[in-house]
This record gives structure tokens, C-alpha cells and sequence, in this order.
């Protein structure tokens, strides 16, 4: 065969030379805990990737070696995503909600060497560190505190660097980062992102039919970078030299909407709570932010309700959504209307905008019903299946997960969806057995678990119920020993040692029997079809206001 073109590969180290070279002036904001605001450019950035690569090689790191991150959102955040993959590392982002004992199972699974973490989250990492095997630990001071001898001083170590780093000589198949996933059967499972998936979902962010980021915008990623490469943002503002800011820790409605308004933030990614939150500000406090006109707000992690679009396009904010997964890379679709759709009535636009969208390029898709695929027809229900260069071939260090590949090599979603003739996906339901709490994954398997271990628990299942601010919580339907008691209080206390508090059923109902399938599975359908209208009481079941101080 005639030789075509050069085989230049597909590398992070390419993006941040680029930002280095082309954008050196432009900002990235940071707030950091104090609520100060920290200016840096690409050019601060780009040295301190790589003094920060140098720094880790002279602390040993070889090629492949996992380096955790323990870290908000912010600058030495984003210097980590790329200086640890310009060393030849993996980065791979630990997530802070989860419980210590969740964390040190992802850390000794991945097989991570060293952990970056910043001095206000050392409380969390000294829960998490009796079960982990980090080798160094590097403090980033975002208090300005002097960092205990015993650990290595992140801007020590940047100090140190000389300018002298030599890319390695990577190769674009090679992993470059890293997350965990709540497994549908408790056990989490990594995600190892290829250079080659993380640039060319990059590009794909920047197609005009899906975020269409460019030079122009300001991104503010709300969604935390410990998320599956916080939905692409990291890779792609410095691929385009978007500005970028960062929220730390002030995820609050009215600290997010000072910062968009500051510095004129043009598109901003989160859940559809913090989205719900957003909605709920600008209503109280009508004409309180000058939001730039056109601002839009990304949403995915699970579906933002038709309502909160038509809230917010009121205040001239406008939603636009995706959907994805940690396995693929995330994206996958994204909701953009049809050009001659402009013409149709509001209530049909709407509709289309709470679709989940049309595949990204060179993502295939499929749904596969018991009798093989199913229509485009936008009726037939089938599970969504996946295929393309960003979308896991496997999980990492997990030979005997394979079950969620298909025979013929497609990545099966777990989520149920129609798509109709024009491609658009609209999700129906989960066949996985797991539950969404305002964006985070709280696993039934492993809290029915734990119930059953209780000496009065003959048999426990825990379903979601909707809940108009987390859109899902656990409710746990309990069935006693006969002659043995146990209370709600008890069962919450037991799970307590175990779960994060967040992940902790408010609600407990006891009941008699818990219906089973003809194969004896829990017949979970008709648990929530039970227990649906409990959310009409949703507060008083579920005070839980737990994940609003999480960090
Ligand atoms: P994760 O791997 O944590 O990103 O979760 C991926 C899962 O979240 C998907 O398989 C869906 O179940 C759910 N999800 C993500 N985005 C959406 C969305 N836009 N609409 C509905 N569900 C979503």
C-alpha cells in the first residue's frame, strides 16, 4: 500500500504545547476556598504542567504509573489532568463524595502510586489513608498553610523543575486518564482513557452541532473534575483557548451566578440540580445577574425536566443537553434541534429540547430489544448500545467484566431508550439496578447488602422514588424476622459505618413481603410503581440536605 500521511499521534501533550504557544495570555479564574479569586494564563499553566510532569518523574513516576487526584475545581486541578499524562501518567480523578472505604477499594484497585490532593480536602484523605498504599502523597497549599513534612509540597516540587522535560515518546493508545464507575453490582470499575478518545472527543466538543466551544467562550465547569473528565471541558477549552473558570468549592446557586456574571462566563456544565438551583436563584431574585444573553447552561448526568427549560429560557438562559457515561469518555449525544424544526410550535420545540440528543460523531448507537435491534421509530423501547472510539473496549484490571460488551463488540448503556428516524435518543428507563442522586451514583445491590447482614432483616430491597430536587432517592422497602424487631433508626445507623451520609436511604418502610419474578429476582417494577406517590411528600420523607455541604 502507498504510504498516506505521517503517523502523528493523538496526544494531550499536543493540546497543551498548543495552549502553551497560541493562547498565552488568556485567563483561567479560580475561586479557591477563602472565596478569593486566583488569576493565572495558559502560559502559567503550561509551565506548570510541566513542572509539575518533572517533578513527578523525579519522584520516580514511570510510564503508566496512576496518579490520584483528591481535588476541587480549579487551576492546579486542570495542571494535573495534563502535567500527569505529559510525564507518561495516568490522572486519574478520585471522586470526594464517595465513602473512605469506596475510595481506598478505587485507589488499591487502580494500583495507584502517588495521590495530588489539596491541604483543605487532607481531612478526607486521612479517613481514606489507613487502606491505601499511596507511596508520596503532594499537598497542593490552596490555603497557603506549610505543608507536614511528611508530604511532598506541591509548589516545592514545581520550584524545583528546571525546564528541562522531554515529552515521552507516547504512544496516542496509550492511557492518559482515568475514573471509576459505580458498578451495577457494587463493585466499582475503571475507565482508562486513551490519548487518542480524550483528543478526539475534544474535537468532537467543538463540532457546531454539539458544544460548539471556541476561542470566544468562557467555560465554567460546575460539574466536578473528579466526574468522568468533567464532561470533556478540561481537554477542550485549552484545545481552542476558551477561557476557563473554576468554581472550588462555592457550588451554591448565588456564588455560581456572581461568578457567571463577573467574568462573563458564555457556558457553564452541571447536573440538573445545580441547574434546578440556578432556575430557582434568578426567579427569587429577578434581575439581580447581567448573565451575558445567550448564556448556556450544559446538563447531563441524567434529565433535565422539560419545565426547568422553559424556566430558564424565560431569563433568557438556555439549557442545552447531553447525555453520556464515565465509559464513554463521556459524550455521547447532544440534543440540538433540527434546523426546520425552528418553525415548529413552542410546545413541540420543547419536547425535542428534553431529548437527549443525536449521536456525536463517529459514535454509533443502537437499541436492542429481546428480539434483536429495534426500529428508529421513536416508539420501540430497546437498550441502548454503544460503539466508537471514545466508548470503553473494557474496564481496567477486570478480565471477568465482560458482560457489558456485547458479542459483537458493542458497549451495552444499561439505559433503555427509543430512538426515532432523525437519530434522537430519548431515554425511557435504567435496566441497570442503581439509583441517581442528584448526579451521584448510590448502589441498591450494595445497600441491600448491607441490610440483609442486620440479624432482623429477612429480605430488604432498596428502589429509587423521584424527588424534585436530588430527581432520585433511595427508599428502602424492609422485610423483619418473624418474632425480631428492628427500627429505622437501627438500619440507618448500621449503614452509616459503611455508606457517605448522602447515599443513606431517608426513608425505610417495613413491609410483610416483597414481590419476586418468576426467576425469584425482587420484582423491583412494582416496588416503585408501590411506592411512586411518596414523593408527593417528598420533603418530609427526605430532608436530606446532605449533598448541599458536600464539598
Ligand atoms: P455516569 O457514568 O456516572 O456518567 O452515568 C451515566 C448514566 O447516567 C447513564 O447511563 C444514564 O443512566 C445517566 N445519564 C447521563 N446523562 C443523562 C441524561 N442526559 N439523561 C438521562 N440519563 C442520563
Amino acid at each position: 500500500m502507498n504510504a498516506t500521511m505521517m503517523p502523528y499521534p493523538l496526544t494531550l501533550t499536543h493540546i497543551l504545547e498548543r495552549s502553551g504557544k497560541l493562547f498565552p495570555k488568556t485567563a483561567i479564574v479560580s475561586r479557591m476556598p477563602d472565596r478569593s479569586l486566583q488569576r493565572h494564563t495558559y502560559d502559567d499553566f503550561y509551565r506548570h504542567a510541566r513542572a509539575l510532569a518533572e517533578g513527578l518523574i523525579r519522584l520516580g513516576l514511570v510510564r503508566g504509573d496512576r496518579v490520584a487526584t483528591l481535588m476541587l475545581n480549579h487551576y492546579f486541578h486542570l495542571g494535573a489532568y495534563f502535567g500527569i499524562p505529559a510525564a507518561g501518567g495516568v490522572v486519574h480523578t478520585l471522586n470526594l463524595r464517595l465513602a473512605p472505604m469506596d475510595l481506598s477499594f478505587i485507589e488499591n484497585h487502580a494500583g495507584d502510586r502517588f495521590l495530588t490532593v489539596d491541604d483543605v480536602l487532607l481531612p478526607l484523605y486521612e479517613k481514606m489513608r489507613a487502606g491505601t498504599k499511596f507511596e508520596r502523597v503532594i499537598v497542593v497549599p490552596l490555603t497557603g498553610q506549610p505543608v507536614a513534612k511528611e508530604f511532598v509540597d506541591c509548589e516545592a516540587l514545581l520550584r524545583e523543575s528546571v525546564n528541562d522535560l522531554t515529552y515521552p515518546d507516547l504512544d496516542e493508545r496509550e492511557g492518559a486518564a482515568m475514573c471509576y464507575t459505580s458498578g451495577t453490582t457494587g463493585v466499582p470499575k475503571g475507565v482508562l482513557y486513551s490519548h487518542r478518545a480524550l483528543v478526539l472527543h475534544s474535537l468532537a466538543m467543538l463540532f457546531a452541532d454539539c458544544a460548539a466551544l471556541a476561542e470566544r467562550d468562557v467555560i465554567l465547569p460546575v460539574v466536578p473534575m473528579f466526574h468522568a473528565n468533567a464532561w470533556g471541558l478540561p481537554f477542550a477549552a485549552p484545545l481552542v483557548g476558551a477561557r476557563l473558570v473554576f468554581p472550588g468549592p462555592h457550588l451554591d446557586p448565588e456564588s455560581l451566578l456572581d461568578l457567571a456574571e463577573q467574568e462573563r462566563v458564555t457556558i457553564a456544565a452541571g447536573v440538573p440540580t445545580v441547574m434546578m438551583g440556578i432556575a430557582d436563584a434568578v426567579e427569587k431574585y429577578a434581575g439581580r445577574w447581567k448573565l451575558l444573553p445567550g448564556l448556556r447552561l450544559m446538563v447531563g448526568g441524567a434529565a433535565p425536566p422539560e419545565a426547568l427549560i422553559r424556566r430558564l429560557d424565560k431569563h433568557g438562559i438556555r439549557l442545552v443537553h447531553a447525555w453520556g457515561m464515565t465509559e464513554a469518555t463521556p459524550l455521547a449525544t447532544w440534543c440540538n434541534p433540527m434546523p426546520q424544526m425552528e418553525c415548529w410550535d413552542a410546545d413541540a420545540k420543547y419536547e425535542v429540547r428534553s431529548r437527549q440528543g443525536r449521536p456525536l460523531p463517529f459514535v454509533d448507537l443502537r437499541g436492542v430489544g429481546a428480539e434483536g435491534e429495534v426500529p428508529w421509530d421513536g416508539k420501540t423501547p430497546g437498550e441502548l448500545q454503544l460503539r466508537g472510539p471514545w466508548i470503553a473496549s473494557s474496564y481496567f484490571n477486570s478480565p471477568d467484566e465482560q458482560s457489558k460488551w456485547s458479542d459483537d463488540g458493542w458497549f451495552r448503556t444499561g439505559d433503555v431508550a427509543t430512538i426515532d428516524p432523525d437519530g434522537y435518543v430519548r431515554i425511557r428507563d435504567r435496566s441497570k439496578d442503581i439509583i441517581k442522586s442528584g448526579g451521584e451514583w448510590i448502589s441498591s445491590v450494595d445497600l441491600e447488602n448491607a441490610l440483609m447482614a442486620h440479624p432482623a432483616v429477612a429480605e430488604a430491597a432498596v428502589i429509587a422514588v423521584f424527588h424534585p430536587k436530588w430527581q432520585e432517592r433511595p427508599l428502602a422497602v424492609v422485610v423483619l424476622r418473624e418474632g425480631v424487631t428492628a427500627t429505622a433508626q437501627e438500619l440507618r445507623e448500621l449503614l452509616a459505618d459503611r455508606f457517605a451520609r448522602w447515599q443513606i436511604p431517608n426513608a425505610f418502610v417495613f413491609v410483610q413481603e416483597i414481590p419476586h419474578t418468576s426467576t425469584g429476582k425482587m420484582f423491583k417494577a412494582q416496588l416503585r410503581e408501590r411506592f411512586k406517590d411518596l414523593s408527593a411528600d417528598a420533603e418530609s420523607h427526605f430532608a436530606c440536605r446532605c449533598l448541599d455541604t458536600m464539598a
